[in-house]
């Protein structure tokens, strides 16, 4: 099968040129024991995508990238249950394995199984299954690879949806949309009447965006230095815009004593600073964004027990995928959650290097890429 695969990380840019990931065919092994073969419909890029490709997130390499896909079944190893040939399903980037502690503590986007395969490029159910035209292992990322024709996953990486919900929107729930809506309704749980700032207006922070404004009686603040995504925020049913050098101010001026809950989906610890400065006594701060490993953060340590404010790190949107996959496809159908917005266009799989330096430019949301539709060698 043909895959994007990343062999050194820190390319420069731009990527079109120095193009860090390489469409190779790679062989993959039939599903073993509780695992599953997709047929990837659409996959999209995510930022962390883009961290794993300019060294921002570490990774064993070679790595075949992508994390946030959507497709069908086409097989299914020994023990699968309530997954079938034929199932469309999206993609989640923690495999939850249902027993370690953070699991059986009903916090399975916390899994620590899963963040060690994660972290060293297997499945939840044994070594990755992916090899190289010289026989190589090459890793998988978050338990999928989902820039490919096809994926073996753990069924625990697999969410069944209804066949009705197109793939372009389907993609963007397992990552984007459990992230975003979950900082807002499970790490945050927002309050009717609760005022929210969200900072950075990607696919996450614009998921943020539009699940607060369901919230009864919200007030939300969008903010980004990309005027281009100040329109789609409005869309969203942002009730006001701003770049963040204005941010102090027109919160100062519509919330006056302070923000409830301040959500950093930018991966920048300054920003993460000056998201606890905006705070009304006794609000949060959502940390969403993946600083580089380097970042410090350095603030007043009073204001946490001086004033009761908190700052919470939100994983994958402390998410139960099913649970909350499932809620957003019925707010999605209830036109509450407009996803359509998010996606930007859909380009040539070959292409894919392009999508790295248009998503680093902020010139997308998220651009999606059909495999099973390239052009190219197969
Ligand atoms: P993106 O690149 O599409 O969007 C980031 C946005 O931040 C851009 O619009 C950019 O203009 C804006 N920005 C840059 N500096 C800013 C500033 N100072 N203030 C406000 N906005 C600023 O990224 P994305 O795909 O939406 O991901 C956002 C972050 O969330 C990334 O760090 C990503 O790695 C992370 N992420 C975390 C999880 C999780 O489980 N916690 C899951 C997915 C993604
Ligand atoms: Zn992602």
């Amino acid at each position: 099968m043909r895959s994007a695969v990343l062999r050194e990380a820190g390319a420069s840019r731009p990527y079109a040129d120095s193009r860090p990931l390489s469409i190779e065919t790679l062989a993959v092994t039939p599903p073993r024991a509780g695992e599953v073969g997709i047929r990837i419909e659409r996959a999209s890029l995510c930022h962390s995508d883009l961290s794993v490709v300019n060294g921002a997130r570490p990774r064993p390499l070679p790595m075949a990238l992508g994390h946030e896909a959507a497709g069908v079944v086409e097989s299914v190893g020994l023990g699968v249950k309530g997954v079938a040939v034929g199932d469309h399903v999206v993609l989640v980037f923690v495999p939850s394995c249902g027993g370690c502690r953070e699991c059986l503590a009903g916090r399975p986007a916390l899994c620590s199984r899963a963040a060690e395969v994660n972290g060293s490029g297997d499945l939840l159910h044994g070594a990755s299954v992916l090899s190289d035209a010289r026989g190589a292992r090459v890793n998988h990322h978050l338990g999928v690879s989902a820039f490919a024709e096809f994926a073996v996953v753990a069924a625990e990486s697999v969410v069944v949806i209804d066949r009705d919900v197109p793939f372009d929107v389907a993609a963007m729930f397992g990552c984007a949309a459990l992230t975003g809506m979950g900082a807002v309704f499970n790490t945050a749980q927002m309050q009717p009447g609760q005022s929210v700032v969200v900072f950075g207006l990607g696919a996450v922070g614009l998921a943020a965006v539009m699940a607060a404004t369901t919230v009864p009686d919200a007030t939300v603040i969008a903010v980004d230095p990309n005027f281009d995504k100040h329109g789609l925020a409005l869309r969203a049913g942002a009730d006001a815009v701003t770049t963040p050098e204005g941010a102090a101010a027109l919160i100062a001026e519509l919330v006056p004593g302070g923000i409830d809950l301040a959500i950093e989906a930018v991966g920048n610890a300054n920003v993460m600073g000056a998201c606890l400065e905006m705070l009304v006594r006794g609000g949060a701060v959502v940390s969403v964004g993946l600083p580089h490993p380097v970042q410090q953060l350095v603030v007043p340590a009073l204001q946490f027990a001086g004033s009761g404010k908190r700052l919470l790190g939100s994983h994958m949107g402390d998410a139960v995928p099913d649970r909350d996959i499932a809620r957003s496809i019925e707010m999605w159908r209830a036109g509450r959650l407009p996803m359509e917005l998010l996606h930007t266009d859909t380009a040539a799989f070959e292409d894919i290097n392009d999508g790295l330096d248009a998503l680093a430019d902020g010139r997308v949301v998220r651009r999606l890429f059909a495999p099973n539709q390239g052009t190219g060698p197969h």
